[in-house]
């Protein structure tokens, strides 16, 4: 980082001092466990920070915080006020990008150059967006039934005091997701990183300050999810859950929400199918599909893993889709030509190893990839090459559980019929995609299909305005569109009798 810009100078601060840094009440306060977890960047394997061990205790104070900001002179702002808050958080974001994309490349291992160019209309779009949903919240006005003169309005009124808790695979922009709604609904929040990779979010706290977001109203607690984030589910003074992450961690939140019968959202995990018919663009379609499942190494919730494919171009079609995973440059994120980084962690190495030894000895075929990468400097870091697996059977673990690593199983299919009730035949029901030229095809799956996304002739497309959320096992709720600011209000009818 270049120490003369001011913008990279925050991220070095970040960096450098993380490890005293909660962000509570508007301050950097030390955790009282006194203990700190390890940042390491898993290109290197190299300790790059130290962040601190949030406990119980932090999370008490963090919500006590909150508690008093929502019902502090946030509570009187206007949607308007609001609105240029999310506006200069924005701005600020803008100009702190780089550095934001940074700090989660070194975090997490995503490439600097797909950060930089997803990322910010998942980012800024999300927070512009808000802003403007900030003065679109209203209520309604009701006829009703009783005698007299009798007026009924509704108020849509902030769910109060949120826990955010998400993953590491895109921590800078899950955080976003819910901050834009919490500032845009007037609620307020403890935010709990992923333990893996928080320094981002530690940088928005600070970008939030500079915004002038009052103190509380967005409190940073970093820790492990055992402890912080357990704590914040199951507390009795949070009032909803916003969840993003793995479906076992998502069921413990309901069952820990169930005390003060929090509102939980669940934006959960997936084993998405993706259904080539020989009839497509498959020119559009091997870029496509691959990068729908190793973009961002197959750390992506709506990944599409069950690659479906007509058995007419099955052999064609997966060699190259084979081919084009070999080509990807794999690599540290931060050298500017890598496409595909390492996986976050040695535990989700050794997890996506597991998985490829278990598709070998359950019988699939490796067409490609299938191991570590090791060659000159990825020695130290959490590589696995683009794998793409044949010869699956359908109730296979690797075709039913989410790997989250760059592996693709692919299965051929002979009939509109067949491949359509093979596509639903798992609890999960995130993303889906369907490539074919005939609209009819198109339209039927994109009815049929158990998911909340289906991309057609596309795949994992995103837009601030598009809901997005899960079937199933994939959780429920909406993130993006109208329908996530639901999540964060709640309804009051109010009566006058003007008689
Ligand atoms: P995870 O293990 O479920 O963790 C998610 C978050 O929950 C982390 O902050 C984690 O803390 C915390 N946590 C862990 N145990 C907890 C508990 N008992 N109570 C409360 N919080 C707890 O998921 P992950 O491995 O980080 O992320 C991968 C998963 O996220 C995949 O399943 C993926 O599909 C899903 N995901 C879904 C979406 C979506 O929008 N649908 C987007 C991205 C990812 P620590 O990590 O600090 O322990
Ligand atoms: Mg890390």
């Amino acid at each position: 980082m270049n120490s003369n810009d001011p913008t990279s100078s925050l991220a070095a601060r970040i960096l450098s001092a993380a490890a005293n840094q909660l962000y509570i009440d508007g301050e950097w306060v030390a955790s009282s466990s006194g203990e700190q977890l390890e940042s390491i960047n898993p290109a290197t394997g190299e300790t790059i920070a130290h962040v601190a061990n949030g406990n119980a205790a932090d999370v008490d104070r963090a919500v006590a915080a909150a508690r008093r900001a929502l019902h502090g002179p946030w509570r009187d702002t206007t949607p308007y006020e609001r609105q240029a808050i999310i506006l200069k958080l924005a701005d600020l974001v803008d100009q702190h990008f780089d550095a934001l994309c940074l700090l989660d490349s070194m975090d997490m291992g995503a490439p600097l150059s797909r950060l930089r160019a997803n990322s910010r209309k998942r980012a800024l779009g999300r927070l512009r967006f808000y802003a403007g949903m900030a003065t679109a919240i209203h209520g309604n006005t009701i006829g009703n039934s009783a005698p007299g003169k009798v007026f009924t309005y509704t108020m849509r009124e902030p769910i109060g005091v949120v826990a955010g808790i998400i993953p590491w695979n895109a921590p800078m922009t899950s955080a976003i997701w819910k901050i834009g709604p919490v500032l845009a609904t007037g609620c307020t929040m403890v935010l709990k990183p992923a333990e893996q990779a928080s320094l981002s979010c530690l940088m928005l706290a600070e970008l939030m300050a500079q915004a002038g977001v009052p103190p509380g109203v967005v409190n940073v607690v970093t820790g492990v999810g055992e402890i912080t984030g357990a704590a914040l589910a199951g507390h009795p003074d949070v009032n909803k859950v916003a969840f993003t992450g793995s479906h076992a961690v998502g069921q413990s939140i309901v069952r820990a929400s169930a005390g003060n019968l929090k509102r939980v959202s669940l934006e959960l995990g997936g084993k998405s199918p993706d259904i080539v018919f020989a009839d497509a663009d498959l020119d559009k379609a091997v870029p496509g599909a691959a990068m729908g499942v190793f973009g961002n190494t197959g750390q992506v919730c709506c990944a599409g893993t069950r690659l479906f494919v007509e058995r007419k171009i099955y052999d064609e079609f997966v060699q190259r889709v084979a081919q084009f995973g070999q080509q990807l440059r794999v690599g540290n994120g931060q050298d500017p030509d890598v496409e595909i980084g390492p996986l976050v962690s040695k535990d989700q190495l050794e997890r996506v190893l597991d998985y490829i030894d278990i598709g070998r000895r359950e019988g699939a075929r490796t067409i490609s990839g299938g191991e570590r990468m090791t060659e000159g400097n990825l020695a130290n870091g959490y590589f696995v090459r683009p794998t793409v697996f044949g010869d699956i059977e359908d109730g296979m673990r690797i075709a039913t559980e989410e790997i989250f690593g760059p592996v693709v199983c692919a299965i051929p299919f002979d009939t509109i019929d067949e491949v359509e009730q093979r596509a639903n035949a798992t609890a999960f029901g995130l993303g889906s995609g369907v490539w074919t030229r005939d609209i009819n095809k198109a339209q039927r799956l994109s009815r049929s299909l158990h998911a909340g996304s289906v991309w057609v002739n596309c795949y994992n497309l995103m837009d601030p305005a598009v809901p997005f959320g899960g079937y199933g096992l994939s959780g429920y709720g909406r993130e993006g569109g109208v329908e996530h600011l639901d999540e964060y209000l709640q309804t009051k009818a109010v009566w006058i009798n003007a008689t």
